[in-house]
C-alpha cells in the first residue's frame, strides 16, 4: 500500500480533512471511494474535493467550498469541523454533499494563491492563460479539475430505484474572508444572474445566518460562484465572513449563524430565515470594476480603509498621476475589495452603488 492509500484509509477512519488535504496538497491523479463505518459512502475526486453520498436519494445538492484563496482559514476550519462531525455522527447527511478546499498548496504557504488568483479562472477562463513553458500552472489546472468535479457532482442522472429524473435543487456556498476589515463584517456577493430574477428566499437564508449585506454582481465573471450559478442554475453566492486570520486565531463563535444554517441544509431541515425587506437589508449593486490600466495606476486610499466605505460625489478615488483616473460620480458610492497589489489589467477595487430590490 502506498502512502497516499494509507493516508486515505486513515482519513476514512478519522475524518481529518484538513490534515489529509494539507499532507497531499497538489493532487492525487486518482480518485478514491469508500464506505465509512457509519454507512455513508464518500468519494474523493482529487485532493481537497470530497463528496458525501446520503443513505437515501435526495434531490438537494449542496456544495460548500472554502480556501479558494489559500490564506482564508476560517472557512476551511468550518468545513473541516463539519467533516469531523459527520464522521462522528454529530451531523447527519441527508443531501448530496460536496466539500472543497480550493487551493491546498497556497493554504500550506499561507498565501492567497500560488501563481495566480484561482477565483478569476472559472467558466473555462483557465484555458486562455498561456504560459511561457506552455504547461498550465497550478491554479489553471486546479480550476479545470474543480470544474470537472463539480460538473460530475451537479449532473443529475436517473434515480436508480425509480428510474425517474429527480428535479434537483443545487446550492453553492463559496466561503471566503476579506483582506481588509469591513463596515459590514459579513456579506454575500451574488454572481450576475443573466436573465434570472433575484431569489429573495435565498437572500432570506443569509439574513437568517446573520448576513444582511448583499452585493449584486453586474456582469459575468471568472469566479467560482458565477460558474456554478451560470452553468448549473445553482443558488450560488460568494460568502464573505470577516477578516483574514491565521489558522487557530479565528473566533469561531462569530460564524455560528452561517454554520448552523448550513448544517440545517445538510440535515435537510428548514433553515432559519429573515424575510427580505429593504429596511433590514443593505443591498448594493456593482457599478463598475476599477481596472489597473498601467503600472502607476492606483487607488488613492489608505491601507486602513474598510470595505463598504462610501464617498461624496467628486472624490478622486484612483489615478496614475497623468491621464487615467476615477472620480466618484454620485453621493453614496462605496468601495469594496480595494487592493493595489494586482497586475495591470486586473481590478484594484469594485465600485458599488446602493439599490433597493
Ligand atoms: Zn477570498
Amino acid at each position: 500500500m502506498n502512502d497516499l492509500n494509507k493516508s486515505w484509509q486513515d482519513f476514512c477512519s478519522n475524518g481529518d480533512f484538513l490534515n489529509f488535504t494539507r499532507t497531499w496538497e497538489t493532487g492525487s491523479e486518482e480518485s478514491f471511494e469508500s464506505s465509512l463505518s457509519n454507512g455513508l459512502k464518500i468519494r474523493l475526486y482529487d485532493i481537497g474535493i470530497l463528496q458525501i453520498i446520503p443513505k437515501s436519494p435526495s434531490a438537494s445538492y449542496v456544495l460548500i467550498s472554502s480556501g479558494v484563496h489559500g490564506n482564508e482559514t476560517a472557512p476551511i476550519e468550518i468545513v473541516d469541523k463539519m467533516v469531523k462531525d459527520i464522521w462522528a455522527d454529530k451531523l447527519e447527511v441527508k443531501v448530496n454533499l460536496m466539500f472543497i478546499i480550493g487551493n491546498p498548496p497556497a493554504m500550506n504557504i499561507s498565501k492567497r494563491f500560488k501563481i495566480q488568483n484561482l477565483n478569476r479562472l472559472f467558466s473555462g477562463r483557465y484555458q486562455s492563460i498561456v504560459n511561457n513553458d506552455s504547461k498550465p500552472d497550478y491554479e489553471c489546472e486546479r480550476a479545470r479539475i474543480i470544474e470537472q468535479s463539480v460538473t460530475d457532482f451537479f449532473t443529475v442522472t436517473l434515480d436508480q430505484k425509480t428510474e425517474k429524473i429527480i428535479n434537483p435543487i443545487r446550492y453553492h456556498f463559496d466561503l471566503h474572508t476579506a483582506i481588509r476589515p469591513s463596515k459590514h463584517e459579513k456579506f454575500v456577493v451574488y454572481p450576475y444572474l443573466d436573465e434570472r430574477p433575484w431569489d429573495k428566499n435565498h437572500i432570506a437564508f443569509f439574513g437568517g445566518s446573520d448576513i444582511t449585506t448583499v452585493l449584486l454582481g453586474n456582469q459575468p465573471a471568472g469566479t467560482f460562484s458565477y460558474y456554478s450559478s451560470n452553468r448549473f442554475n445553482a443558488l450560488s453566492a460568494t460568502v464573505e465572513l470577516g477578516k483574514v486570520m491565521p489558522f487557530g486565531e479565528n473566533d469561531m463563535n462569530s460564524f455560528i449563524g452561517i454554520d448552523s444554517n448550513l448544517r440545517r441544509l445538510i440535515r435537510d431541515e428548514a433553515p432559519v430565515i429573515k424575510p427580505f425587506n429593504n429596511t433590514d437589508y443593505k443591498v448594493f449593486e456593482v457599478k463598475q470594476d476599477i481596472i489597473k490600466t498601467n503600472d502607476d495606476f492606483k487607488l488613492l486610499l489608505g491601507d486602513d480603509v474598510k470595505n463598504f466605505t462610501s464617498f461624496d460625489k467628486g472624490t478622486l478615488l484612483a489615478s496614475d498621476g497623468n491621464d487615467e483616473s476615477y472620480t466618484v460620480e454620485k453621493d453614496g458610492e462605496a468601495i469594496v475589495f480595494p487592493n493595489n497589489n494586482v497586475p495591470v489589467g486586473q481590478r484594484v477595487g469594485v465600485l458599488l452603488q446602493p439599490v433597493k430590490l
